[in-house]
C-alpha cells in the first residue's frame, strides 16, 4: 500500500450528515424564500434568478410562485437551486446556518493538515456551497485546511475519469490519494482510477457497508487504516 499524500473527501454522508441537508439546509431555504426575495429584490443575481423562473414557470404563474413550487416539489431546475444558493450563503454568512461536521472530523483534519497531508474536496454541492459549509463549520472556519475543491464540473461522482482528473489537477499519483465516501459506487470509480479507497460507514445516517472498500466508522477509524496521524487527545486516550 503506497503512503498516503493527500486526502480526497466526500461531504455528504462522510464529513457530514445526510440529515444536515435535508433537515437544515433545504427547510432553511424554503422558511426564507419569501423574505430573501423581498429584501433582495434588486440584487442582479436575484433578478437573473426571477428572469430564468419566469420563463420556465406555468404560462399563468408568477416567478415567485414557480420558486415555491419547485421548492416544495425539490424539482432540479436551474434558477430555484440558483435561488436557494443565495439565500444558504446569507444564512451561513449571517450566522443562522452553520456547516455540519461530525464530532470526529475536524481534530483529524487539523492533525492531517498539520502532517503536511494535502486536504481536498469533492462533492456533488457545488465549490461555492463546499466552501461555505466548511468555512462556517460548527467546528469554526476549516475552509483554510483544504486546497482543492472539486464538483461535478469536473465529471460525475460515479465516473472513474472524474478521479484521473483530480489526480492530474493535483499533480498526484492516483494511488498517493485516499478517497473517502460513504457510497459503494463511488469508491468503485476513485478504485478504478487507482486511488485507494475507505469506506465512512456512519450508523447514523443508515450507510449500506461496502464488501469491496476497507471500512471506518469516523475518521480516526480512517487514520488507523491507513497509518495517519491521529490528533493528540484521541493519541493519548488510545495509548493509556
Ligand atoms: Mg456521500
Amino acid at each position: 500500500m503506497a503512503p498516503v499524500s493527500a486526502i480526497l473527501t466526500d461531504i455528504e454522508g462522510t464529513t457530514s450528515s445526510i440529515a444536515f441537508v435535508k433537515d437544515t439546509l433545504f427547510p432553511f431555504a424554503k422558511a426564507a424564500l419569501e423574505d430573501f426575495l423581498a429584501t433582495h429584490a434588486h440584487d442582479p443575481e436575484v433578478q437573473a434568478c426571477l428572469t430564468e423562473a419566469r420563463r420556465l414557470a406555468a404560462p399563468d404563474e408568477e416567478a415567485p410562485a414557480a420558486l415555491r413550487r419547485w421548492m416544495e416539489e425539490d424539482a432540479k431546475v436551474t434558477p430555484m437551486k440558483a435561488l436557494q444558493g443565495l439565500i444558504w450563503r446569507q444564512g451561513y454568512l449571517d450566522g443562522r446556518i452553520e456547516g455540519h461536521l461530525w464530532p470526529d472530523v475536524a481534530p483529524c483534519l487539523r492533525a492531517w493538515a498539520r502532517a503536511g497531508i494535502g486536504l481536498h474536496v469533492y462533492s456533488s454541492g457545488s465549490v461555492a456551497a463546499q466552501k461555505l459549509l466548511f468555512g462556517h463549520s460548527v467546528a469554526g472556519d476549516l475552509a483554510s485546511l483544504f486546497t482543492g475543491f472539486f464538483d461535478t464540473n469536473v465529471g460525475g461522482k460515479r465516473e472513474a475519469a472524474s478521479y484521473s482528473a483530480i489526480a492530474r489537477g493535483l499533480h498526484l499519483a492516483p494511488e498517493s490519494i485516499l478517497f473517502l465516501s460513504d457510497v459503494e459506487q463511488e469508491l468503485d470509480a476513485a478504485g478504478t482510477a487507482g486511488l485507494q479507497t475507505c469506506q465512512l460507514v456512519r450508523t447514523a445516517d443508515g450507510t449500506q457497508p461496502s464488501a469491496r472498500h476497507r471500512q471506518a466508522a469516523d475518521f480516526p477509524g480512517v487514520a488507523s487504516l491507513f497509518g495517519l496521524p491521529l490528533p493528540r487527545a484521541a493519541a493519548e486516550s488510545s495509548a493509556a
